[in-house]
């Protein structure tokens, strides 16, 4: 089974669902400056790795926790903040959105 980093799937997937929501939260959406905001928020966030199914399950519980889903959240809108105060992506490259 290979490695997980359950808090950064956690991230990938509360970051698709809150910009599903917000769509003007970010100010670009291209790929690139959602994968930022993911790796910002994620880096923020003490990582967990697991290699267990059993492992995986027991951290799932534990981000569904509300200290750990606020923590989730607040490192999102601090990485959202970030991402739009200058955002790392080549302008002249986005041909898609
Ligand atoms: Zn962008």
């Amino acid at each position: 089974m290979p490695v997980h980093n359950s808090v950064l799937e956690e991230v990938q997937y509360q970051v698709e669902r809150y910009l599903a929501n917000h769509r003007d939260a970010l100010a670009c959406s291209c790929r690139q400056c959602r994968d930022d905001v993911v790796a910002l928020a994620a880096s923020q966030l003490p990582s967990r790795y697991t290699a267990s199914s059993t492992g995986r399950a027991l951290i799932g519980v534990e981000l569904q926790s509300k200290q750990v889903q606020l923590d989730i959240f607040q490192a999102i809108l601090a990485a959202i903040e970030k991402v739009n105060q200058s955002p790392r992506h080549d302008p002249k490259r986005i041909v898609q959105v």
